[in-house]
Parts: structure tokens; C-alpha cells; sequence
């Protein structure tokens, strides 16, 4: 960490700067410039960071403290270099595999449900998704079936062999949650619900963070720190798209984040199109973008009937468009150095 003094410190002050720092243990090199000083502070913690920098920054004489490295340790690259892999049923994520995740935006029936899941499995897909609880910005909206749509979840899952990924919203809900999916989805709007990430932290299930709407990259990655400082590993992050002035798109996918996450992480990137653009004709194009841009793997909102879905209709996939979009894929993926 780098504390900056103002122009109006003194010697005095600069003297009980380094005093006090190297009362705590930690090593000072102080460098004294024509118009200021700066103090390199050696050795401090991650965790210590963040009330060093207040208690610092509060006194009249420091005009800012800088951190040099990264807010989070856990999660960054440095700390699995060869990166992680996490395995759910036969499935690998992380590595030269592409995975796909597919199925509804929520689940409706127990027959749409299933019918899904053989669709998208016939076509290629690894893992079915489909939420039974469900964010929703109105409060009049259709919030899921809860219990009773995890339960056509799992059977879904005993049909076809596939694993479920579902989203967890509430604290409350995380060990019922449990009992079902495969992966808890972690949803953008509760990206910094930090009670929640670090219940799923101690949960004994693989962990997909979405990128919360208007959170930075690194405020994501201390969002995953969260998770990870709590023991549970098995986490993978999810580009979904960020709000920006653009509203033709529902959101901005933002492409630039999956090359970012891969240089600074080791977790896992995922993209999802479909919240990351809202419009079903685009959801094709952004995916290949997505993989050829570094992707370990793509979730993808199809339905039988898009026409009729309870949510989120006009971004979703049919059969159809899904199967072709499962053949660009295949074609890809030897392009690209990876296996499908
Ligand atoms: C979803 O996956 O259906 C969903 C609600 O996503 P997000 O949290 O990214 O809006
Ligand atoms: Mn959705």
C-alpha cells in the first residue's frame, strides 16, 4: 500500500506516519519528492487493507492511500495459476471443455419442464437451468413455484441425467436449495448480498455468481472472495450483461469481462447471452463471441413455446434456433482449441 501525504505535512507528521506503521510491523520506505511524500507500506494483508486505508486516510495531513495489488487473493490468478475445474455429475467446467447450460427462464410445469430438458439434452446440452425462484423487478410478477418447482427440477434431472442449475435469493432458502440443484445460481441482483454469498460459501454445492448489473470487475471478484473465504471453492462467475446508456439491448453483454476474468481469475467465466442482450436474434451471434473470446462455458434461456413463457419470452431460444446454435458450435469448437 502507498500512502501519499499532502503538500502541507510536515516532517512531524511524515516521522509518526512511519512510526505508527512500523509499530504495527509492517516495513516503510519513505521517499521524500519536491513536492510530496510518499510512504511504500510493506507486508500488509488483504484483509487489512481496508481499515488501514480509512484510519489513514482520516487523518488532515494524508491525501490518499493507494493499494498496489489486487483486493482479493482467493479468487485471483496468482492463487491457482492452472486454474480451477469443477465437476458436476460428468461434467467439467473450467479447462479446453464448452459447456452449455440450457432451459427455461422458469420453470412452468412439470411436463414443459421435462419435455426441456430431452430437447435440450438431444441437442447437445450438459447441464439444464430453470429457475424456481424468481427475481422479479415488478412485485405482481410470476415469482416461481418455489419447492414445488425444484421438485420438477430433480425429477427433470431423473428423466434425463442431466445436473440442474437453479437460482438461490434468500439466506433462508439456501439449504432447501441445496437439497436439489446441482449448482446454485447466485443472481445478478443479489451480486453484493454479502449475507447470502457467504451462506453459500459454506454450503457444500458448486456456486455460479452472476456479475451483479452495474458492478465493476473488481467488485465481482471481491463479491467471489466472499464465497471462497468461507471454504467452498467450487465457484464460477457469470457475465450477464451491465447496464449502460444503450437500451435497444436489454443489457450491454460485456465481452472485454471474459478475457479479464481469465487474466485476473481462476474461477471459471460463463457467459450468458440472453440476459445480456434480452433479444433472442442476438443470443446466437454473442455466444460463439462469447467461447471465442475465452468462455469456459454459456447459459441459455430456451423454451418450447418462447411465445407463451411466463418470463422472459423474447430472449429465449426455441428448440429450433437452440439446435442450430448447437452446430455453430460443434464447428467452433475445434477452431478455438476446445472440446464441446
Ligand atoms: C435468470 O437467470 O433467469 C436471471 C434472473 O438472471 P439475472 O440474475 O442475470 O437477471
Ligand atoms: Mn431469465
Amino acid at each position: 500500500m502507498i500512502i501519499v501525504l499532502s503538500s502541507t505535512a510536515s516532517e512531524r507528521n511524515r516521522d509518526d506516519v512511519a512510526a505508527n506503521l512500523k509499530e504495527r510491523g509492517y516495513g516503510v520506505h519513505v521517499s521524500v519528492g519536491a513536492e510530496k511524500t510518499i510512504i511504500g507500506v510493506i507486508g500488509v494483508g488483504v484483509e487489512e487493507k481496508p481499515g488501514l486505508s480509512d484510519q489513514f486516510e482520516a487523518l488532515p495531513f494524508v491525501e490518499k492511500c493507494l493499494a498496489v495489488s489486487a483486493p482479493y487473493k482467493l479468487v485471483g490468478k496468482n492463487f491457482r495459476p492452472g486454474g480451477t475445474t469443477i465437476t458436476v455429475g460428468n461434467v467439467v467446467i473450467g479447462g479446453d471443455t464448452m459447456v452449455v447450460m440450457a432451459g427455461p427462464c422458469t420453470v412452468e410445469t412439470p411436463e414443459m419442464i421435462i419435455e426441456t430438458a430431452h430437447t435440450v439434452k438431444a441437442m447437445g446440452a450438459h447441464i439444464l437451468r430453470g429457475g424456481a425462484y424468481k427475481p422479479s423487478t415488478s412485485p405482481y410478477s410470476f415469482h416461481g413455484h418455489g419447492v414445488p418447482g425444484l421438485q420438477m427440477l430433480a425429477d427433470a434431472r431423473t428423466e434425463t441425467g442431466l445436473p440442474i442449475i437453479t437460482e438461490v435469493m434468500d439466506v433462508r432458502d439456501v439449504e432447501t436449495v441445496c437439497e436439489y440443484a446441482d449448482i446454485l445460481q447466485i443472481g445478478t441482483r443479489n451480486a453484493q448480498n454479502y449475507n447470502l454469498l457467504r451462506e453459500v460459501g459454506m454450503a457444500k454445492k458448486p456456486v455460479m455468481l452472476k456479475r451483479g448489473m452495474s458492478s465493476k470487475i473488481e467488485e465481482w471478484l471481491q463479491a467471489a472472495e466472499y464465497i471462497v473465504s468461507q471454504g467452498n471453492y467450487e465457484v464460477m462467475l457469470c457475465e450477464r450483461g451491465v447496464r449502460t446508456f444503450e437500451t435497444y439491448t436489454r443489457n450491454t453483454f460485456d465481452i472485454n469481462a471474459i478475457p479479464s476474468i481469465r487474466e485476473l481469475s481462476h474461477l471459471p467465466i460463463i457467459a450468458d447471452p440472453s440476459h445480456g442482450t434480452g433479444k433472442a436474434s442476438l443470443v446466437p451471434d454473442v455466444t460463439v463471441a462469447a467461447f471465442a473470446a475465452g468462455a469456459h462455458g454459456a447459459i441459455i434461456e430456451v423454451h418450447p413455446n418462447p411465445a407463451k413463457a411466463l418470463k422472459d419470452g423474447a430472449q429465449s431460444l426455441t428448440p429450433e434456433a437452440f439446435e442450430t446454435l448447437m452446430a455453430r458450435l460443434k464447428k467452433l469448437a475445434p477452431a478455438i482449441g476446445r472440446e464441446l
